[in-house]
C-alpha cells in the first residue's frame, strides 16, 4: 500500500480556521480515487481480522470513512454527533475545548452491551474528542476494541489520552 500516495493527496491548508493552525483538507483526497480507496483497504487490511461488533464514526469527516468501512467489514455502523442533531434519546459526554467546553452525543440504543466497538475520525489532533466518544461507547457498556484515524498530528500526542486502546493511524504529519 503507498501511503506517500494518500500523504500526498492531503491538502494542507495553513492558518485555517485561526492563526497557526495547519488544517489538513481530506477533500482533495475524496476527490482521487485511488488514494480515497487505498486508505479503505489499508483501514480493511487493519481490521479485518479484528472481532468489531460495531463502528462508531464521529462528525462529520469520521463519517466518510467509517460508513465504507462498516459496508466492507459486514458490520453495523452508529454515528456520534454535535448535541442537539440525534432526534432519539441520547447519551452525551463533554470534552475540553481552548475555550470552554463542547459536547457529544449517540443514540442510547446504537450500542448493545458488551459491543466491540471501533472509533473513528479523520484525524486525532489533541485526542479530546476521540476521548469523549470512548466515554460514549463506555456509558453504553460497549467495549472499546480501539481507535482508527487516517491522520495523526503526532507531536500533540493526542493518541497518550486513548491509552490503554489501540491507536492505529494511516498517516502521521
Ligand atoms: P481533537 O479533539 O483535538 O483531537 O480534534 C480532532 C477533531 O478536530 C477531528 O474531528 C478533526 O477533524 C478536527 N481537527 C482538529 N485539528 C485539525 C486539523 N489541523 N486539520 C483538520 N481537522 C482538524
Amino acid at each position: 500500500m503507498n501511503r506517500d500516495k494518500i500523504k500526498n493527496a492531503i491538502r494542507n491548508i495553513p492558518d485555517f480556521p485561526k492563526p497557526g493552525i495547519q488544517f489538513k483538507d481530506i477533500t482533495t483526497l475524496l476527490l482521487d480515487h485511488d488514494a480515497f480507496s487505498e486508505s479503505i483497504d489499508i483501514f480493511c487490511e487493519e481490521f479485518g481480522n479484528s472481532e468489531i461488533d460495531l463502528i462508531v464514526g464521529i462528525e462529520s469527516r469520521g463519517f466518510i470513512f467509517g460508513a465504507p468501512l462498516a459496508l466492507r467489514l459486514g458490520c453495523p455502523f452508529a454515528i456520534a454527533r454535535k448535541p442537539g442533531k440525534l432526534p432519539a434519546e441520547t447519551v452525551s459526554a463533554e470534552y475540553e475545548l481552548e475555550y470552554g467546553t463542547d459536547s457529544v452525543e449517540i443514540h442510547k440504543d446504537a450500542i448493545k452491551e458488551g459491543d466491540r466497538v471501533l472509533i473513528i475520525d479523520d484525524l486525532i489532533a489533541t485526542g479530546g474528542t476521540a476521548q469523549a466518544v470512548g466515554e460514549l461507547v463506555t456509558k453504553c457498556q460497549g467495549d472499546i476494541t480501539g481507535f482508527a484515524f487516517l491522520i495523526n498530528l503526532a507531536e500533540l500526542k493526542g493518541s497518550d489520552k486513548l491509552k490503554p486502546h489501540p491507536v492505529f493511524a494511516i498517516i502521521d504529519f
